[in-house]
């Protein structure tokens, strides 16, 4: 089955084609971008294994017509990999946010859709690109299947003693104010990635989760069930990360806001722009720059780096306290697939709550479903790396086929 995938930003668009013959057996036919959605000029990176990198640079005024440019990429004689739109079987979305509506993938119809754009102020920048593209996808392949899947659906098994905020409950009922958590594709896939590889009964497992990239969260899957995450009503919470201020005392924000007379807007940029690994090392966002800047001896880069490491041993005792221990350690996305620094300084001196780190390994490997604890470590430590769009062709795949 021929799946486009699709992954609609507030000005970009990210696309894969998959061609799926079972769950496990795939192969990737095409992928890439179409950025500056609006702007005087955009520009569309169309890749196909094998062949050289197509970028074009021209004006894109909209999501329609960056999905009519990909479409037509697919289908170009020499640029494309489809005789024509028709052998596109399936389209899956990266949709964000589902609020408490949806606990799976579900099938886009007039319905489902109204339902997340019911949520729209919840994930205000996210989710109305994420339906216009969904419209425009369905417009201009009007027979074809078209399949949501949810960033926050696999956190809908939270219980409501973690997922509840201690603020007026009256919040709760009214705006929806509540930990919805992200990244559930992710925690998800790798989450059984890890059982298959370890020999593991998901339905048996408690397991840490560590999405670690440019936005982290880290979730505890137990029993094959998100139980807690750390992402909170918007993926702010949690976690220092590229530039978003993860856990502060709500406290210290009324503060700058009266010191600095920001108003909510202002404060949004601080938080969601200007902050974390950026705001404490005053350098840079991105891991590799504060590990080279670190290595360098800058002292505020590697303050931001043993934050990170802080953070995420915190958050991994803690979910290890809600689960009564754990089985696994997973470590993903950009940085829990690569950057040995943070993993060996995250997982250090765990030895009292059962995980033995082997720094050699840690050190040496580089790959996928590498086992980097010791033997005798109580709790396994696995390196896995992510796929959010094989997770979205799959669950596409098996809700068209049961159309
Ligand atoms: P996103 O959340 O945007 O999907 P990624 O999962 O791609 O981001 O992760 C990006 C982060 O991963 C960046 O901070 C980057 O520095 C980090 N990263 C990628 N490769 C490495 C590496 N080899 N060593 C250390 N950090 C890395």
């Amino acid at each position: 089955m021929i799946i486009l995938v699709l992954n609609c930003g507030s000005s970009s668009i990210k696309y894969q084609v998959l061609d799926m013959k079972s769950d496990n057996e795939y192969s990737l036919l095409s992928k890439g971008l179409v950025e500056r959605i609006g702007e005087a000029v955009g520009s569309i990176t169309h890749k196909v294994p094998g062949k050289a990198d197509c970028v074009e640079e021209r004006p894109i005024a909209d999501h329609s017509a960056g999905i009519d440019a990909v479409l037509s990429l697919l289908i170009d004689p020499e640029k494309g990999v489809l005789k024509s739109l028709a052998d596109i079987e399936a389209v899956g979305h990266r949709t964000v946010h589902a609020g408490e509506f949806f606990s799976e993938s579900t099938l886009a119809t007039d319905e489902t859709i109204s339902k997340v754009e019911r949520c729209n102020d919840l994930a205000p920048i996210h989710n109305p690109a994420n339906i216009i593209g969904i419209n425009a996808a369905r417009a201009l392949m009007p027979n074809v299947p078209q399949v949501m899947v949810f960033d926050t659906a696999f956190h809908q098994t939270i219980p409501d003693y973690a997922y509840i905020y201690a603020l007026p409950y009256e919040y709760y009922r009214k705006y929806g104010v509540r930990r919805y958590g992200f990244h559930g594709s992710s925690h998800r896939f790798v989450s059984q990635k890890a059982c298959d590889a370890l020999d593991l009964d998901i339905n048996k497992a408690k397991i840490i989760t560590c999405h670690l990239g440019n936005g982290s969260s880290v979730t505890a899957v137990c029993n094959g069930k998100s139980v807690d995450t750390s992402m909170g009503l918007t993926p702010l919470e949690g976690l220092t990360m590229g530039t978003r201020c993860g856990n502060v005392d709500p406290g210290a924000l009324i503060y700058i806001m009266q010191k600095e007379g920001l108003d909510a807007e202002g404060l949004n940029k601080v938080v969601n722009k200007k902050s974390g690994l950026l705001g404490i090392s005053e350098t840079s966002s991105d891991n590799r720059d504060i590990d080279t800047a670190s290595a360098a001896g800058n002292r505020l880069a590697t303050l931001a780096h043993d934050k990170l490491c802080y953070d995420i041993k915190k958050c991994i005792g803690s979910y290890m306290a809600a689960m009564n221990g754990a089985d696994v350690i997973v470590m993903t996305g950009g940085i829990g697939e690569n950057s040995r620094t943070v993993r060996r300084d995250a997982l250090r001196d765990l030895e009292g709550i059962g995980i033995e780190l082997d720094f050699d390994l840690n050190e040496n490997i580089d790959g996928d479903n590498w086992i980097i604890s010791k033997p005798t470590s109580k709790v396994k430590v696995i390196v896995c790396c992510t796929n959010e769009e094989l997770v979205i062709a799959r669950d596409t795949m098996r809700i068209a086929l049961a159309k």
